[in-house]
């Protein structure tokens, strides 16, 4: 069945898209828990991080290029977080891998809650 993250991918569900290419989309969290939360989506459909491959590794490269590329679109290059949850231990809930960008408030805590 395809993940939510597909759906989105193939517009069968709405999104708010801020960036796409060959590779991934990027769309607005629908759930935000900083001023600006994008989520980095892979189109390739890999459930978690630590079901890449070495043959993803240009992949995985290119989403963090791209985590630049719409900081720098955004204008939070100077300030974001990223974040991969991994698994339920790691709190994911879509299992469709995707990188976490937040930026907008404050990180300086030593904690890495989104
Ligand atoms: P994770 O818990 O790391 O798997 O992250 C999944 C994220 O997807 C959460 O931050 C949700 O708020 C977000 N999310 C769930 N459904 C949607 C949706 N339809 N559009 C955008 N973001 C969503």
């Amino acid at each position: 069945m395809a993940t939510l993250f597909e759906k989105i991918i193939a517009r069968d569900i709405p999104a708010d898209v801020v960036f796409e290419d060959d590779h991934c989309i990027v769309i607005k969290d629908i759930n935000p828990a900083a001023p600006v939360h994008v989520l980095i989506i892979p189109k390739k459909p890999i459930p978690k991080l630590a079901d890449a491959e070495t043959e993803d590794q240009a992949l995985l490269g290119h989403l963090m290029l791209t985590a630049g590329e719409v900081a720098r679109q955004l204008g939070v290059e100077e300030g974001f977080r990223l974040i991969v949850n991994n698994g339920e231990g790691g709190g994911q809930t879509v299992f469709h891998l995707h990188l976490h960008l937040l930026a907008g408030r404050d990180f300086t805590e030593a904690q890495l809650a989104p």
